[in-house]
C-alpha cells in the first residue's frame, strides 16, 4: 500500500519530518469507547497510544450534561467527563496524539496506519473506534442549538422535556421508538415526517398513533431552528403546498439515521449492509488482531457506558491477544 503522504494537510517540511513507530497497541478514537480501552491497555503497560480524531471526546463531550453514567450522583459535564476519562488514562501511561487515521493496511501484522501528520504507526494490534455520527438536518440552528434543545438520544436527553412540548424529526423505526419514549416525559410529541407514509414497522406504527401525547405533520420538513440559547421555534414547510409556519417549540430531536465512521476500513474489515463493523462477543472483527468497540460496532445501545464497557473489553482482548503471539515482554 502507498503511504506516500498524498493529500495531507501538513507542509513540506512536516513532510520531511514524518515518522514510523511501533506500538503495540493503538487505537483510533477518543470518544468513551477508546479512552477507556486506552485505561486498560495502559493498566496492562501495554503503553498505547490513541490517535484523537478531530472530536477529542467524542460525541459525550457535544453534551452539557450525562446523567445516566454511574457514579456521578449529580450528572457530569460531557467535556468534563472527557477530560477525567483521559486524565485516568494518561495516569497509567497512554500517550494521545491529536492526530487522524488517514490510511490502513490491515493486509499483514505489524499493521500500517498512516496518519494526517505524517506518521507511520507499525501496530501488533489495532482498537478502532471511530463512532458513528448522526445525520443531521443541515438546517440554520440546528449546531448552534445542539444540547441547548436540539438532541439526537431520547434516552440521553428525554429528562429534560418533562413537560415539554417536543418535536421529533424522521419516519423510520428509531423516530418512533423514540417519539413514543418521550411521552414519558414531553407533554407532546409531535413527530415531523417528510412524506406521507412512515418507513417505521406496523407495531411501532400503532403504538404512536394510539398515543394521546403524539401527533404528526406530514409531507414537511424542517427548515430553521430557531432560539436564543434554547431552542424556542422550528419553521416547517410543507413540502407539497410549499406553505411554510412557524411553531413555538421546547426540543427537536432528530432521528434521520447514524453513519458509522469506518470509509477507511472498507474492503478490509467484515461490515453489515449499513457499514458497522461486524464484530464476535469478543471485539473481535473479521482480522485477527483488529477490534472494533462502541458506534463503530453497535448501531443498537449507543450509550456512553456501553461504548466505554465494549472499549474495555477489546483492550482486554488485545492483551491477551499480544500474550499469545509472544509479542508482550
Ligand atoms: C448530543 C449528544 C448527547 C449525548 N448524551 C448522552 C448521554 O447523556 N448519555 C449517554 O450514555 N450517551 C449520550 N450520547 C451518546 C454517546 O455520546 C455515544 O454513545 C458515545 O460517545 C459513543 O462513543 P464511541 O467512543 O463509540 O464513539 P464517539 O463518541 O463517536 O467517538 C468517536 C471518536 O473517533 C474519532 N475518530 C473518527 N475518525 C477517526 C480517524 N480516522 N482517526 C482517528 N480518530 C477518529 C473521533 O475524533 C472521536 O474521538 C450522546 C450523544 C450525543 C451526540
Amino acid at each position: 500500500m502507498d503511504f506516500s503522504l498524498k493529500g495531507l494537510s501538513t507542509s513540506p517540511k512536516d513532510r520531511e519530518d514524518s515518522s514510523e513507530e511501533a506500538v503495540k497497541v493503538l487505537i483510533l478514537g477518543s470518544g468513551p469507547a477508546g479512552l477507556s480501552a486506552a485505561l486498560y491497555a495502559a493498566r496492562a503497560e501495554l503503553e498505547p497510544v490513541v490517535l484523537t480524531g478531530m472530536a477529542l471526546g467524542g460525541q459525550v463531550a457535544l453534551t452539557h450534561a450525562v446523567e445516566n453514567y454511574p457514579g456521578f450522583p449529580d450528572g457530569i459535564g460531557g467535556m468534563e467527563m472527557v477530560e477525567l476519562f483521559q486524565k485516568q488514562a494518561e495516569r497509567f501511561g497512554a500517550r494521545l496524539e491529536f492526530d487522524t487515521a488517514i490510511e490502513v493496511d490491515l493486509s499483514e501484522r505489524p499493521f500500517v496506519v498512516g496518519t494526517q501528520n505524517g506518521v507511520r504507526y507499525l501496530a501488533d494490534t489495532l482498537i478502532i473506534t471511530t463512532g458513528a455520527s448522526a445525520r443531521s438536518l443541515n438546517v440554520p440552528g440546528e449546531s448552534e442549538l445542539t444540547g441547548r434543545g436540539v438532541s439526537y438520544c431520547g434516552t440521553c436527553d428525554g429528562w429534560f422535556f418533562k413537560d415539554k412540548d417536543v418535536v421529533v424529526v424522521g419516519g423510520g423505526d428509531s423516530a418512533l421508538e423514540e417519539g413514543v419514549f418521550l411521552t414519558r416525559f414531553a407533554s407532546s410529541v409531535t413527530i415531523v415526517h417528510r412524506r406521507d407514509e412512515l418507513r417505521a414497522g406496523a407495531i411501532l406504527e400503532n403504538r404512536a398513533r394510539s398515543n394521546p401525547k403524539v401527533n404528526f405533520i406530514w409531507n414537511t420538513v424542517v427548515e430553521e431552528i430557531n432560539g436564543n440559547g434554547a431552542v424556542e421555534s422550528v419553521k416547517l414547510r410543507n413540502v407539497e403546498t410549499g406553505d411554510e409556519s412557524l411553531h413555538p417549540i421546547d426540543g427537536v430531536f432528530i432521528f434521520i439515521g447514524h453513519t458509522p465512521n469506518t470509509k477507511l476500513f472498507k474492503g478490509q474489515l467484515e461490515m453489515d449492509e449499513r457499514g458497522y463493523i461486524v464484530i464476535d462477543d469478543y471485539m473481535q472483527t473479521s482480522v485477527p488482531g483488529v477490534y472494533a468497540a462502541g458506534e463503530v460496532a453497535d448501531s443498537h445501545f449507543r450509550q456512553v457506558i456501553t461504548s466505554a464497557g465494549m472499549g474495555a473489553a477489546a483492550a482486554i482482548q488485545a492483551g491477551h491477544f499480544l500474550d499469545e503471539q509472544d509479542i508482550v515482554e
